[in-house]
């Protein structure tokens, strides 16, 4: 038998999430991000169930080559343009509309031989300061575009640093929404601003005579299920649910005494005699090492905590509020690290996240190449957030 550790992709829950921001921004396009695999989930696993949204966005030319192959004919967006000249090749060839941030860009495109026009996201730094041109540049950078006879239309793009919670002043987005406003007021072109956090909590903002969800937005953690604002808001407020579930099995039952340790370091002794599981999941399955005691699971669907160090194959638990409900545990019963118990019970990502000191962005993008997954094609249940 395999080692029990199993990651089940939800496309149900896919499909009710990306129906859950399309409904936040009514008015817009979608942008599925796909980029790093989908968020771990695996790009291919999630086509399916990703399918109805307007365009895919991811920043891996190989990702890319990967959805073309899945027969995906519709508007695929590089976030982050091209690494060098000739990936506008790749981009000619397989129709890719890219990110322009930065005059190199503009320079590779110019001397680029194309029979087929590019589609272009003109990118602007409004305060984040990783890519983009600043305010006073973007008009000159989009002049020269739209000289090149290789581009054939160009659109507008920025990116929020705070759009998941409330920082200068009263929400994190106002100071860069004003510099994009201001810099692109005159400049026609369809435009790109909001993430996850954005479309959720500021969709119908006010962006000049539009909304702040614009002509598209650009979807990732929400479609995955975990609240991008945690802990201000779960999930559940955002009626979003979980696409995926780290699962695995008891492989042994410990009783422990009282002042007895658990695990390396014997960072965990028990207060009082309890009886502890021995879960097949750690750090080289993508579990954070930085979990501590206390970090939520579900054994057989109720929740419980971790106990100990989390090490490299193994990590424990504590089996007391299972066994308060039904007999006691055994080998082989159900442990979720994450997502939905077969007994039906949930535990968001971005809880485990929280008590590891991370987001469930990187949770779920570190699970390891060697945890199996599975695919669950139920519809999601009504009613389930
Ligand atoms: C990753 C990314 C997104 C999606 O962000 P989420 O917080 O996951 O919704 C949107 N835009 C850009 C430019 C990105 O790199």
């Amino acid at each position: 038998m395999p080692r029990p550790i199993l990651a089940t992709v939800h496309l149900g829950a896919l499909r009710h999430n990306l129906d859950r921001l399309q409904r936040a921004a009514p008015d817009s396009r979608l942008w599925a991000v796909v980029k790093a695999n989908a968020y771990g989930h695996g790009l291919e696993r999630v086509f399916p169930a990703l399918r109805a949204a307007d365009g895919f966005a991811l920043l891996d030319l190989a990702e890319a080559e990967r959805l073309r192959a899945l027969d995906w004919r519709g508007p695929i967006l590089l976030l982050e343009g091209c690494f060098e000249a000739r990936d506008l090749e790749l981009c000619s060839r397989l129709n890719l509309w890219h990110v322009v941030h930065c005059e190199e860009q503009i320079d590779w495109l110019a001397a680029h031989k194309t029979h087929q026009p590019h589609r272009v996201f003109l990118k602007m730094n409004s305060g984040m300061n990783r890519l983009g041109f600043r305010p006073a540049a973007l008009r000159a950078a989009w002049a020269r575009l739209n000289a090149l006879p290789q581009v054939e239309e160009i659109s507008l793009i920025t990116h929020f640093s705070d759009a998941d919670s409330p920082r200068f002043g009263a929400d994190g987005i106002a100071h860069q929404l004003e510099a994009f406003a201001a810099a692109t007021r005159d400049l026609p072109g369809e435009r790109s601003l909001c993430n996850s956090a954005a479309t959720l909590r500021h969709a119908g903002r006010a962006l000049g005579s539009g909304q702040l969800a614009a002509d598209w937005v650009r979807g990732g953690i929400a479609l995955y299920g975990s609240a991008p604002d945690h802990p201000e808001h779960r999930s559940a407020d955002w009626e979003l649910q979980p696409a995926m579930t780290l699962a695995s099995r008891l492989i042994a039952v410990q009783q422990v005494e009282a002042g007895e340790s658990v695990g390396y370091g014997s960072t965990f002794v028990a207060p009082a005699a309890m009886r502890i599981g021995i879960v097949a999941c750690g750090y080289a399955d993508g579990y954070p090492r930085h979990a501590g005691s206390g970090t939520p699971v579900l054994v057989r669907g109720m929740r419980s905590r971790l106990v100990g160090r989390v090490s490299m194959d193994m990590l424990a638990v504590e089996l007391g509020p299972a066994e308060a409900d039904g007999p006691p545990c055994r080998i082989g019963d159900e442990v979720v690290l994450w997502g939905r118990s077969q007994h039906g019970s949930l535990l968001p990502v971005d809880e485990v996240a929280q008590a590891a000191g991370t987001i469930a962005y990187e949770l779920l993008c570190a699970v390891a190449a060697r945890v199996p997954f599975a695919i669950d094609e139920a519809e999601a249940a009504a009613g389930l957030a």
